[in-house]
């Protein structure tokens, strides 16, 4: 479903993924952990071209694309197989929680306003945020602001969704209602992508655990002989001073 090979990007001379190789099936959750800096959040931008790769390929669902030279067409193609759920929500916050979802059909995707309210109403119940789709987001706190953009994310029906640290900047009573909703989405087999560093949820929902380290893929495996029983001497130094 996801293929990427030799995925290169740099910032001016500092080499930050390094021919990266992945592969990941429809329904799969990849949890991918790290050092920061390690290039997890630019792996991920460069799936939807939010940073644009050097060199290398990435294909997604339908679409394929080679980093050296593509179309705009290829380029808005790619964009659409991916949504980014961000670590600080990104909400609009002139709009409503319902109007954050209904906005980007009715404009970008051209849907009839009817149709996008209830589409928009059913996806804030299926993150239980119906009761609350007339608020600001103001006036949400983070992990339901956070639940908000889960549901935006999922209203484009993306083939894969992409997680950056989404429970990073939560209080910590609030990070569970969010990783519960990501939990209901594994056990729908949506595609998930997930930047944390929560490795008790990484051991639980996802399949496959990646290590990254200083731009390469160190290591990947089932996420549990991963996390508990890591192989590689980065990835054990890494998980040893977490505990
Ligand atoms: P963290 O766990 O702290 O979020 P990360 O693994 O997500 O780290 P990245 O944000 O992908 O790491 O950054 C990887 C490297 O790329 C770092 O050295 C960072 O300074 C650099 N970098 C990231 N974005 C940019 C940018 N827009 N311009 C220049 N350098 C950047
Ligand atoms: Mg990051």
């Amino acid at each position: 479903m996801i293929t990427v090979s030799h995925l290169s990007k740099r910032f001016a001379n500092n080499e930050v993924l390094k021919e990266i190789n992945l592969n990941i099936e429809q329904g799969e959750v990849v949890a991918i952990i790290g050092p920061s800096g390690s290039g997890k959040s630019t792996l991920l931008r460069c799936l939807n071209l939010l940073e644009k790769p050097n060199t290398g390929t990435i294909q997604i669902g339908t679409a394929m694309l080679d980093a050296k030279h593509y179309s705009n067409k290829e380029e808005t193609h790619l964009r659409k197989q991916s949504a980014m759920v961000f670590q600080h929500y990104n909400l609009f916050k002139n709009k409503t929680a319902l109007e954050n979802i209904t906005y980007p059909l009715i404009v970008g995707q051209k849907i009839d306003k009817k149709e996008a309210k209830q589409l928009g109403l059913s996806l804030l119940e299926r993150v239980g945020m119906l009761p609350y789709a007339t608020q600001y987001p103001i006036t949400l706190s983070g992990g339901q602001q956070q639940r908000v953009a889960i549901a935006r994310a999922l209203a484009v029906r993306p083939k894969v969704l992409l997680f950056d640290e989404p429970t990073s900047a939560l209080d910590p009573e609030r990070v569970h209602e969010v990783l519960q909703v990501m939990l209901q989405l594994a056990k729908e087999h949506i595609t998930m992508i997930i930047v944390t560093h929560e490795m008790e949820f990484a051991k639980y929902v996802a399949d496959r655990v990646i290590f990254m380290a200083d731009g390469v893929i160190v290591e990947q495996g089932p996420a549990k002989s991963i996390i508990d029983n890591p192989q590689n001497e980065i990835t054990q130094r890494f998980l040893r001073q977490l505990t």
